[in-house]
């Protein structure tokens, strides 16, 4: 492809971008495909002659779009948003044409330096104590695994780092029964045995239980085991329960574990000074973690990970091989060492765009416009005799089950739900998702897209009345 041709391609594949994000609408939410339906049409080897632009742009709109779900489309509810933006979007453009790899300042010192200032902003933004340093990482889960890591390091003085574990006394890592499996997952590839991981129970509104945990430390502790790190749910996945961070990190001082907030969705709710209430208590805070790529309508990936202590993190993770030196020296940040890869995309720019397309003000209203339609939504599922409510809405996910009288029994309950669910998402009007509460199937509705408007939610509520009492009970 020369660059006339890309030159021609590009203006048409960006009239394509603009119908699609106006049309979004037209699609269903989920994709209504079965499994391997895509794989078939794709031919088993690759092609040994060049196809052109168009065959395979046509191939894209016949074979591959039918197969997507559609993240960015107004009536997406399910699990939590991906949401993105038109100057997110022009921004990866940018970077994907550039194509530079920014794993230190000298392979692009103007992504290291935006980048800094970048996480500057979003500090400022979110309302975090000056003294946190951020960085960009892909997901939530690498930067968790950076929090255990450094954790680990932090409470053997850097001796698993020399020597590995073995030797060391078993090291605890804690979390609520309701936080994210990444934290499981993270104990594991941290080498510390997933056996040493307490999930910790919950109180009625589904956060942490503090004087359980408590309790769990000092048992942990007269058994011989050192608890090293405790990982705080502000919005658990499940149900967006809020920890009680003052309270945790007290316990956290006096037992000296590290630390570690996972914000990934609701980090960006705190742009609302009214929602800080959330973070009372980041004074005693180690590592904090949120996902522009969630709520802050900036596309995959882009998750901000902030330390207190920029020290501890590189003490942990950087390496100098002789390939590696650069210019520069104390004097510039290498983001390579801020995390476990050594390749970098330059993900600053996207938030650059999008910070100042939209400026503070813009940001708190669409997020602000979210949790006001989540909040009145509760409102009217609470208000129905048929329906009810399984958990607190602090924020902008809805957590309730139909509930007719004339059902009693658990498991007929469980069916009845999920049966709502799957029409929903089958008819390609809606997608949502469902959680377990107690033990009982709950229907999610997560609200974030940033086209979301009242008139989606109000229908998604119409047709979940509908479907739920359509239903043929066999009773
Ligand atoms: C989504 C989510 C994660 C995982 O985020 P990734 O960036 O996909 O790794 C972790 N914790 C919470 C609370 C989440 O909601």
């Amino acid at each position: 492809m020369d660059i006339e041709k890309f030159r021609q391609n590009a203006h048409e594949l960006v009239d394509w971008m603009a119908d699609y994000l106006r049309d979004l609408e037209e699609y269903p939410v989920r994709a209504q495909v079965s499994p391997g339906e895509i794989l078939k049409q794709l031919p088993s080897n690759p092609p040994s002659r060049s196809d052109s632009f168009e065959e395979i742009f046509d191939d894209f709109q016949k074979i591959v779009l039918p197969g997507m779900t559609h993240w960015q489309h107004p009536s997406f509810f399910a699990y939590f948003p991906a949401n993105s933006s038109p100057p997110s979007v022009l921004a990866e453009m940018v970077t994907a044409t550039i194509g530079a790899q920014c794993m230190s300042w000298e392979t692009s010192p103007a992504a290291a330096e935006l980048e800094q200032r970048m996480m500057e902003w979003l500090r400022e933004i979110i309302g975090l104590p000056s003294e946190f340093q951020g960085v960009i990482q892909d997901s939530a889960s690498s930067a968790t695994l950076c929090a255990i890591l450094s954790a680990r390091e932090v409470a053997t003085d850097w001796r698993v780092n020399r020597a590995g574990l073995s030797g060391e006394p078993d090291m605890v890592v804690y979390g609520s029964t309701e936080c994210h499996s990444s934290v499981e997952k993270n104990v594991k590839i941290a080498g510390l045995g997933k056996k040493n991981f307490r999930k910790i129970q919950v109180t009625d509104t589904f956060a942490i239980d503090t004087r359980a945990l408590v309790d769990a430390i000092e048992r942990d502790k007269a058994e011989g085991r050192l608890p090293i790190c405790m990982v705080a749910a502000l919005g658990s996945t499940s149900s967006s329960a809020i920890d009680p961070l003052l309270d945790i990190a007290d316990i956290c001082k006096r037992y000296r574990l590290w630390l570690h907030v996972d914000a990934a969705w609701a980090g960006s709710a705190l742009v609302d000074p009214e929602l800080r209430w959330m973070i009372d208590g980041i004074e005693g805070v180690d590592s904090f973690v949120f996902n522009p790529h969630k709520w802050l309508f900036t596309n995959f990936d882009c998750s901000a990970y902030f330390v207190r202590s920029p020290d501890a993190l590189l003490k942990t993770l950087s390496i100098l091989p002789e390939y590696l030196k650069s210019e520069g020296g104390e004097a510039v940040r290498n983001y390579r060492d801020w995390g476990v890869p050594l390749g970098r995309r330059f993900r600053a720019l996207k938030l650059w765009f999008v910070l100042r397309s939209y400026g503070i003000e813009q940001l708190r209203k669409m997020i602000r416009t979210h949790i006001d339609y989540a909040q009145e939504l509760a409102l009217e599922i609470g208000a129905e005799r048929d329906f009810e409510l399984l958990a607190p809405t602090p924020l902008a996910l809805v957590c309730f089950r139909y509930r007719p009288t004339k059902v009693a029994s658990p498991v007929e309950l469980d069916s009845v739900n999920e049966r709502i669910v799957k029409e929903i998402n089958d008819s390609g009007a809606a997608y949502l998702t469902h959680t377990r509460l107690n033990g009982a199937y709950a229907i999610r509705i997560s609200i974030g897209q940033a086209g979301t408007k009242q008139h989606h939610v109000k229908n998604l509520w119409s047709r979940v009345k509908q479907t739920a009492r359509g239903i043929r009970l066999v009773v």
